[in-house]
């Protein structure tokens, strides 16, 4: 088929919910992919954070393959080896507690929101606010979409589910005024990845620990995006001074196979029960002997200290860009998440498209925030490749 036809065919039998860019890939490699008319592409988005150790990394395929010809899923009916060794290893490198496992970053976060709801139950019936911040974004279900805190993604979905209130980002004074004893937990992102590459401040941090702790609710940590290594440590959580009592994964923790997570503090486990939840594919043993080897990945010393290494050169080079660029606003992230933020004379689009002409693939979010993520694999050839397009890009403007 050629790119034409399938694009036809999409136009035919694909619900329009998503706009394209008019390319597609057939074949991908490490940091690389190729596209339908034979064109090698550096891919700086990872599939949006979830091919962190690359495409087709032989690893995680030797796994796939040899799990996939012994035992895919047998529900969660039963006991499974797989299961039980993948929620020990996100324990042994996060905190103590129990994993429930589901299939997306979606219905990670709708976890979570269904235990912090079993919980505050277990303390008082108003007991059911879950307070989430301005620019978030947890997802696309009813509850989850209501915890995002971008009202142009809950257009015409009401009524929306009840019980959720906003606290403006970083905004300290905000956050006493809606923390009150009938919170039963907040869901915060690291670093804002749809919501523009946007990282928690220390006081703010500070705050929501004081807070939660003042007034008993759950602390839960949105890791889909910046967990698995992203921001340069193992979560995003690890960065800032703080115990969460719940953290959710997806995206890369299936290292391409669609997984997801939410791992809840040992404290709280006995607030769920048989029945109160489940998911039919969750934990499968295909997907979790997937994401174990994604752990053991992950916990190679050598993967955080490339991103350590890699990221330093980003940045630097980043901010000696800025100096020849008015307008560029702003560098932000850590790690392998980064934003450079541009004020309203450049059209981010604008510099996605010309980016994809040099045959690099950048992501967008925000309000006007070119999004950068890299696999964590990337070599400083990678880096100058991209270094150079960004700069022959920049100079059109
Ligand atoms: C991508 C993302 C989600 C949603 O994950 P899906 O797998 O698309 O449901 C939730 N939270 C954050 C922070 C994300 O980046």
């Amino acid at each position: 088929m050629t790119l034409e036809d399938i694009i036809s065919l999409d136009k035919e039998y694909i619900l329009p919910f998503y706009s394209r860019f008019k390319i597609g890939f057939k074949k991908g490699r490490g940091a690389y992919l190729w596209s339908y008319n034979g064109e090698k592409y550096l891919d700086f988005t990872s599939g949006i954070g979830v091919l962190n150790f690359g495409h087709s990394n032989r690893e995680i395929l030797r796994v796939l393959v040899s799990q996939s010809k012994k035992l895919m899923t047998t529900s969660n009916l039963f006991y499974s080896e797989e299961r039980v060794k993948l929620a020990k290893a996100l324990v042994e490198i996060s905190f103590d507690g129990g994993v429930f496992f589901s299939n997306s970053g979606a219905e990670a976060n709708e976890a979570a929101i269904k235990i912090a709801r079993f919980f505050g139950k277990t303390i008082s019936k108003d007991k059911y606010i879950i307070l989430s911040l301005s620019g978030s974004f947890h997802g696309r279900t009813l509850a989850t979409i209501t915890a995002t805190g971008q009202p142009k993604y809950q257009k015409n979905l009401e009524p929306l589910p009840q019980g959720f209130e906003y606290v403006e980002y970083n905004n300290v004074e905000d956050l006493e005024r809606k923390f009150n004893d009938n919170v039963c937990a907040i869901i915060l992102e690291a670093i804002q990845g749809e919501g523009g590459v946007r990282p928690l401040s220390v006081e703010f941090v500070e705050k929501v620990k004081e807070l939660a702790k003042k007034h008993n609710a759950l602390i839960i940590f949105d890791e889909v995006q910046t967990g698995i290594g992203r921001t340069g440590k193992y979560f995003g959580y690890q960065n800032y001074d703080i115990q969460p009592d719940m953290i959710t994964l997806s995206k890369a923790l299936g290292g391409g196979l669609p997984v997801g997570a939410t791992l809840l503090k040992r404290e709280y486990v006995n607030v769920c029960e048989a029945g109160m939840h489940a998911s039919t594919m969750g934990g499968n043993q295909l997907a979790s002997a997937v994401a174990l080897k994604v752990i053991s990945i992950l916990t190679d010393p050598k993967t955080l200290s490339n991103v350590e290494k890699i990221s330093k050169i980003l940045f630097s080079e980043l901010e000696n860009i800025k100096r020849s660029f008015s307008f560029i606003k702003e560098i932000r992230g850590k790690g392998m998440m980064i934003g450079i933020d541009l004020d309203d004379t450049v059209k981010v689009i604008d510099v996605v498209n010309r980016m994809i002409d040099e045959k690099v693939l950048t992501l967008r979010s925000g309000e006007n925030t070119l999004r950068l993520l890299p696999p964590l694999i990337v070599g400083e050839r990678e880096v100058s490749i991209f270094l150079e397009a960004l700069r022959r890009v920049f100079k059109q403007f």
